[in-house]
């Protein structure tokens, strides 16, 4: 354990390294940028040993096991922030809406529609981002972007804080136009945050203005 320890503390500090080059000026100026860790898949003891490494903000993809793992973990570290950022089913925004302290995967309609009632019920405000498909990839979550704006108009006329866009781009492709698109996007509808770059691309998403990024495998290994 005294190991496993050191190697997520040396990776974090890389990890934040690459972070700070690629940022440049940007950090000079006063725009902080997030790390996410990306935790899917984490087991309690490892997120455990990277919160005590000072990583403070967690990304989930899963209700089900998000609702295993966080509330032991936020009971020992109160401090924490967790958003969801995967794939999100209407009958989940019970549990979502509990759980999360920000929901980056809202891609359609019926979701905005579910999440505000729950809202409403639980009398907590969960802001959210809208998850776009930048490349349009149909095995995907997001919504295309000819169908963002009318969109963000919709979750804002249900009551929803939007702030900010997401996306993840085709595996396959080179991200930086779509980190340009998704910038752009956000620009025209004044929303502040970028959730953009993984860890084979978060310093070009950085380039690109991301606010977020969110890493999983450079942290933690590869996934198993
Ligand atoms: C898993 C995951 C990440 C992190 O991916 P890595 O390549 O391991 O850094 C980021 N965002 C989402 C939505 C993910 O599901």
């Amino acid at each position: 354990m005294e190991r496993l320890e050191g190697m997520i503390r040396d990776k974090i500090q890389h990890v934040n390294e690459n972070i700070a080059v690629a940022a440049g000026q940007r950090l000079l100026a006063g725009f902080p940028i997030k790390l996410m860790g990306a935790s899917k898949t984490q087991p309690p003891i490892i997120i455990s040993e990277a919160i005590q490494a000072g990583l403070l903000l967690y990304g989930e993809n899963r209700v089900e096991e998000a609702a295993d793992k966080w509330p032991a973990l936020r009971a020992s570290f109160p401090h924490v922030r967790v958003e969801m950022i995967g794939p999100l089913q209407s009958k989940k925004a019970k549990e979502a809406v509990a759980l999360f302290d920000r929901i980056q995967s809202v891609d359609r309609l019926s979701l905005i529609e579910a999440l505000a009632k729950e809202m409403q019920k639980q009398g907590r405000q969960v802001p959210i981002l809208i998850q776009v498909n930048t490349g349009e990839e149909p095995q995907k979550g997001g919504v295309i972007p000819a169908d963002a704006h009318a969109l963000i108009k919709s979750a804002q006329a249900y009551g929803l804080t939007v702030e900010g866009l997401m996306c993840i781009p085709p595996a396959d492709a080179n991200p930086a136009p779509h980190f340009a698109l998704l910038r752009q996007m956000a620009a025209e509808h004044g929303l502040p945050e970028l959730s953009m770059g993984m860890s084979g691309d978060f310093e070009e998403a950085i380039k690109f203005g991301a606010t977020i990024v969110r890493v999983g495998s450079a942290i933690f290994g590869e996934r198993t």
